[in-house]
């Protein structure tokens, strides 16, 4: 019987570019001089995305890509691990759980561990980033990081994110807000973070419930807490999960004849994400197969593809569950982790308005 780890990594060696798990290497501060025995340790989960990519070469391995990055130890003494070396379009729920379950282990093991940074491609950042806010047992700083512009063009945003991660990592008043999100100097709560534009480096936005604070160069500064439940706070386990459930998104349009919503039903997956106009509002078709869909009991969750706002007051199909303002494809990630215990079916609702 193969571990979650063991088939991942088989898995990985057929589909992406992917390094063992323990690629382990500690940089001293020798090139900054300073004694490392007193800089805060930082762990670096190193998984590819544009932040390791270059134009007209293989991607950076782990350690290459910090080493770029001598100014980091000023700041901190710092632990390398490559996860993965992939664009974040071929992360996985797999990955997910492979990540979770390190994250847990590291600060399990080391109560000296200052925070973790986890290098990452911005396009599907937010979603590892909620699901670790989901599943992350620590209250000390889990910060991903990207860029918008590889490794050797000219303004490349990856050296100075990655600073600003780390800085972010050590600091401590960062801890107990979650797991967070930094580019371009702003701080970003996991659960609210939005890519917002598909080219420049102000790219994560938290919409209505703004910023967390900043990395400024002379201090990091935090403006409010996330208002929504996460790690310690949590109630999900990734003790003894070894998959997550299948949870697809069905999106509606003018004129949608609810047809993926059916085709999904003959599937049986444990739940579905419906992604409906403003207000949870919706076609007739979408209407017909999330009918449907309860009626085979299994759990709807409606999303607003609006970005701001949320879905107020009660859903206007019964038995369905309201994302309230989260985006579709935050809400499938919250529907998987909550699936992964049946007994949180009966509480969805709940659940939605609380993370
Ligand atoms: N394609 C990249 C990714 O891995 C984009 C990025 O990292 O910004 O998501």
């Amino acid at each position: 019987m193969l571990s979650v780890s063991d088939s991942l990594r088989l898995d990985c060696m057929k589909n992406i570019t992917i390094v063992g798990t323990v690629l382990f290497l500690v940089i001293t501060s020798s090139i900054s001089g300073q004694d490392p025995v007193k800089q805060p340790q930082v762990t670096i989960l190193t998984t590819g995305g544009t932040i390791a990519s270059r134009s007209e070469a293989p991607s950076l391995e782990g350690h290459a890509l910090i080493q770029a990055v001598p100014q980091l130890l000023n700041y901190a003494t710092v632990n390398v691990e490559e996860i993965a070396r992939t664009g974040s379009s071929r992360i996985t729920p797999e990955i997910w759980l492979l990540i979770g379950k390190r994250i847990n282990e590291i600060f399990a093991s080391d109560p000296n561990l200052s925070g973790i940074v986890v290098t990452h491609g911005t396009d599907t950042m937010e979603e590892t980033a909620y699901y670790l806010n989901l599943v992350v047992k620590d209250d000390r700083p889990v910060v991903l990081v990207g860029s918008m512009r590889s490794a050797d063009i000219i303004s490349a945003d990856g050296p100075s994110n990655l600073l600003q991660a780390v800085r972010v990592a050590t600091t401590q008043h960062s801890k107990n807000r979650g797991v967070m999100i930094v580019l371009n100097d702003e701080i970003n709560s996991a659960r609210d973070a939005w890519k917002t534009d598909n080219q420049r480096v102000q790219t994560f936005s938290a919409m209505d419930r703004g910023i967390l604070g900043y990395a400024d160069p002379d201090t990091v500064i935090f403006y409010r807490n996330p208002s929504q439940l996460h790690t310690v706070h949590s109630i999900f386990e990734l003790d003894g999960i070894e998959s997550l459930p299948e949870v697809p998104i069905a999106i509606d349009y003018p004129g949608f004849d609810g047809s993926t919503i059916f085709q999904w039903i003959k599937r049986n997956p444990a739940g579905i994400v419906v992604q409906t106009f403003a207000g949870g509002r919706m076609s007739s078709g979408a209407a017909d197969g999330i009918r449907a869909a309860v009626a085979g009991n299994i759990p709807v969750v409606i999303a607003s593809r609006v970005p701001g706002g949320r879905i107020p007051g009660t859903p206007s199909i019964e038995g369905t569950v309201l994302a309230r303002d989260l985006p579709a494809h935050k809400a499938r990630v919250l529907l998987m982790v909550a699936l992964t215990d049946p007994s949180n079916k009966e509480t969805l609702t709940t659940i939605f308005n609380k993370y």
